[in-house]
């Protein structure tokens, strides 16, 4: 049909093609450094013992599986706002957030896209410099205009603040501005507290709309103390819109477990936001899968679910802090002329490593070790048994 004869080939997605070099690779020592997911120390992706349980609890109960509400389970809903914006927040007292169940970290900034495409169509989209790779084609997809704003700083390894500070003072009122929460993807370079103060008071003063995607809730240095800049933000009293995600931090990544909370400045205003949100969702899925959110809202409702799931997140976040740890030291006896103490300072699954692109192709060639060609590694595919290749190979090609 010449409806079809016309299509052109879509790009390959960069990672992806990573991955699928990897499974075609027929090195016995090959390691994969370019996923996006967390594995344990046996080069596994964990069922995590409280998903084991719940989903134990919800199998007895044999409940039909009629739809859920358009805006997802309420259990669920409550469960994530608790523990997005913490239990005593102003803004659930106030009933001036409102939480919609999502289809992941994904559907849920699809859906404030969506959103903000019927009610600030005028407004440009701000991403870090870099970003996830996605978060440009998903609000490109919704209609917006993507920019980007100075992030990452490749001589520090840290992060470019003053680039990024003058960027949001030079940026119109009621600009959409994508800031990560924590365990910034692809760097691992987060901001300092201070220097989180200026960028709310710069938000704040220029009628910004910040949209925090929090993905790694939990990676970083705990689920509070990861938590700390939604709330921060909550209390600066302006529009927020935050998108978070349980694939990595419940390793329920095929579940698509994930929502969208959007705060307000006053409850009617949040129950109109509710309204139009349901229709986005309506519209493009009608109401959300069951399972995923079942299971999270079980264990975050049941104290000794909720105390496991605790314990296994934080062996998690340790395991990526010793593999940090055994990078830095092991790189340092090997190539004692290379500084990577950076990689400590780095936050959850990823680090820039410095690596570059023709390094990592070296490392791909001689030794079956796959990183991103920006040289992003995920720290968590690291682990006790291959750990010593991949030091190797960097320091053959540094
Ligand atoms: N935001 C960031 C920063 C991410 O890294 C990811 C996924 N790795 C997502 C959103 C999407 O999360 P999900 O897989 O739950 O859709």
């Amino acid at each position: 049909s010449p409806l079809f004869s016309a299509i052109e080939m879509a790009p390959r997605d960069p990672i992806l093609g990573i991955t699928e070099a990897f499974n075609a690779d027929q090195s016995p020592a090959k390691v994969n450094l370019g996923v996006g997911v967390y594995y344990d120390d046996n080069g596994k992706v964990p069922l995590l013992e409280c998903v084991k349980k719940a989903e134990a609890i919800l199998i007895e109960k044999y409940a039909p599986r009629t739809y859920l509400p358009i805006e997802g389970l309420a259990a669920y809903d409550k469960a994530v706002q608790e523990l997005v914006f913490g239990a005593d927040s102003a803004v659930i007292k106030e009933k001036r957030a409102i939480t919609a169940q999502a289809i992941g970290g994904t559907g849920a900034l699809k859906l404030g896209a969506d959103f903000l495409q019927r009610f600030a169509p005028d407004s440009e989209v701000w991403i870090s410099d870099p970003s996830w790779e996605n978060h440009r084609a998903l609000f490109e997809s919704a209609g917006f205009k993507v920019n980007t704003y100075p992030y990452y700083d490749a001589t520090t390894r840290g992060v470019n603040f003053s680039g990024m500070f003058a960027a949001l003072k030079a940026m119109p009122a009621g600009s959409i501005v994508l800031l990560h929460a924590c365990c910034h993807n692809p760097t691992g370079a987060d901001l300092t507290d201070d220097q989180w103060t200026k960028i709310i008071n710069v938000v704040t003063e220029r009628g910004l709309i910040p949209f925090l995607d929090m993905a790694y809730q939990g990676f970083g240095d705990g689920i509070e103390a990861d938590g700390q800049v939604v709330r921060r933000f909550a209390e600066a009293g302006g529009a927020l819109f935050v998108s978070n995600s349980f694939s990595k931090s419940f390793s329920l990544y095929g579940e698509r477990v994930g929502a969208l909370s959007i705060v307000a400045s006053s409850a009617d205003e949040a129950a109109r936001i509710m309204s139009q949100l349901k229709r986005v969702i309506r519209t493009n899925y009608s109401n959300p899968p069951s399972h995923g959110g079942q299971v999270v809202a079980t264990v975050l409702a049941t104290p000794e679910l909720r105390q496991l799931w605790e314990e296994e997140l934080a062996g998690m976040r340790v395991r990526i802090r010793e593999m940090r740890q055994a990078f830095v030291e092991k790189l340092k006896a090997k190539a004692p002329a290379h500084q990577f103490d950076f990689v400590m300072q780095q936050r959850g699954m990823f680090s820039y490593s410095g690596l570059t692109k023709e390094q990592v192709q070296q490392m791909r060639e001689n030794n079956s070790i796959y990183a991103v060609d920006t040289g992003r590694i995920c720290v968590a595919a690291l682990n006790n048994k291959n750990i010593d290749q991949v030091i190797a190979s960097i320091a053959k090609v540094l």
